[in-house]
């Protein structure tokens, strides 16, 4: 067989994926008739693809590229730790120099007495590390049936079985979960799709006191813990009201419920802040990360954990879980270069003074678009909902994420990378994207709009 590379026409690459490569999250028989986009190359915040096409990556790949692509620093920290230790395990009393490193430095970025970090592979081995923990946490301290966890509905917290059965988008609880007993769904506070006549501030209200009700209702001496994005991000890129989370925040502290906040997205960042609980002001006992903890550069992810759980924990004799990969030194020196790029360069700081406030700007004026009827962002996510009809918030008269499609499409011919959920498109760029670039990503945002309005208009459905 030929060697492949990325000197061989892109025909033949696409008939060898479409052979042997089952994609995740997609129709792969569908696929296979088009083929795939190959991305050959990044730098910035640009892709580049096999027909040398140049793509505004306005997703940051799966919202993880917080650095941008194509920085050396990350390369020769893996190539060092290679050589040095290229794989050691932190089972049975051993540890590595760049765990106990990466360990220390999240201690002094995390807030308050978030202090123990677990790692895991993967954001979904995390939060099946988070299922296991608090349920071990509460039997440790003689409530073993205190272990069902409250999530949310259209909240997303990964693909294996734990992580896909606390999520709640509806695509996946038909596909094989939730196969995890004791997981609880409320409502979610997407006021746009489900707020009705309410005020965005009632809404959330009443949303957070579904979390209440829920608990009264299953009982305090059997809930263990409440796990929630601070912004749901693969869900749409929903804000909550500004009444939310403060209210969500009471009820934990006042049942004693676990607080888990899955910062897998907003982590490291995206919000402006370290972490998305800084952003909202709220006091996670948890934090699930992975994503922006090394820029995507290498697989990791980890539950950082407050003293209390983890003292309890280190109390309560073997934790039996671990995976092979937890804190696998390579991945943790690569993440401790991504997180000292973060900090010298001040780069959550630029994004919170100068590139955020930029991007919400632009980001919200293209709520004046006739296809439009809101645009929300936080820090360097934006979301905005397509519809017929601003005032009356309407649904196309298609299925829902025909539109969106179209206009994912319409994206791609004009150069960017945005991603649909439904009819909503939404935005994670890298947080390096320069003013200029942001000026570059809005002019084709609006020109895939302008293009998806007359297309659909054609089509009868506007
Ligand atoms: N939690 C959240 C909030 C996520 O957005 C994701 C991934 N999109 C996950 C967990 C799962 O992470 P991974 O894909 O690394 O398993």
């Amino acid at each position: 067989m030929n060697v492949i590379s990325n000197h061989m026409p892109t025909a033949e690459l696409q008939a060898l994926d479409a052979a042997h490569h089952m994609h995740p999250f997609t129709d792969n028989a569908e696929l296979a008739k088009t083929g795939a986009r190959i991305i050959t190359g990044a730098d910035g915040v640009t892709l580049t693809d096999s027909e040398g096409h140049k793509i505004l990556d306005a997703m940051s790949g799966l919202w993880c590229v917080n650095i941008g692509y194509g920085r050396k620093e990350l390369a020769d920290a893996a190539a060092r730790q290679m050589m040095e230790l290229p794989y050691y395990n932190t089972f049975f009393q051993t540890t590595h120099v760049p765990a106990i490193a990466l360990s220390a430095k999240l201690a002094e970025l995390a807030p308050r007495d978030l202090n123990h970090v677990f790692y895991a592979g993967s954001g979904s081995e995390a939060n099946d590390t988070n299922i296991r923990l608090v349920r071990h946490y509460w039997a440790i301290k003689g409530q073993p049936e205190k272990n069902i966890i409250i999530s949310r509905k259209n909240a997303y917290h990964g693909s294996t079985l734990g992580g896909g059965s606390l999520g709640g988008m509806s695509g996946m609880q038909t596909q094989g979960v939730p196969v995890i007993p004791g997981i609880h769904h409320i409502d979610q506070p997407d006021w746009w799709s489900e707020g009705g006549d309410m005020t965005p501030e009632a809404f959330g209200l009443e949303r957070a006191k579904q979390l209440e009700a829920a608990i009264l209702d299953l009982g305090v001496d059997r809930v263990a813990a409440f796990i929630a994005e601070p912004v749901q991000g693969a869900g749409g890129v929903i804000v909550p009201p500004s009444t939310y989370w403060p209210e969500i925040q009471r009820i934990c502290d006042e049942h004693g419920i676990l607080l888990i906040a899955d910062e897998v997205i907003c982590g490291f960042g995206r919000t402006g802040h370290w972490f998305g609980s800084e952003y909202y002001g709220i006091r996670p006992h948890i934090m699930t990360i992975a994503k922006g903890l090394s820029s995507g550069y290498a697989p990791i992810g980890g539950s950082i954990v407050c003293d209390e759980i983890a003292e309890t924990v280190a109390n309560g004799g073997d934790f039996n879980h671990g995976y092979t990969y937890s804190g696998h030194p390579v991945a943790c020196a690569v993440a401790l270069a991504n997180l000292r790029i973060l900090q010298e360069e001040k780069i959550i700081e630029s994004v919170h003074d100068t590139i955020a406030p930029y991007l919400a700007q632009k980001w919200q004026a293209l709520a004046d678009h006739p296809l439009v009827g809101e645009a929300k962002i936080v820090g360097m996510m934006g979301s905005i909902a397509m519809t017929p009809h601003k005032e009356s918030q309407a649904k196309f008269a298609a299925d829902a994420g025909t539109v969106g499609m179209i206009c994912r499409t319409r994206c791609f011919a004009n150069g960017l990378v945005m991603r649909h959920v439904g009819d909503r498109m939404i935005i994670a760029p890298p947080l390096v994207i320069s003013k200029a670039e942001i000026d570059t990503l809005i002019e084709r945002a609006t020109k895939a709009l302008d293009e998806t309005y007359e297309l659909i208009k054609a089509d009868g459905l506007y």
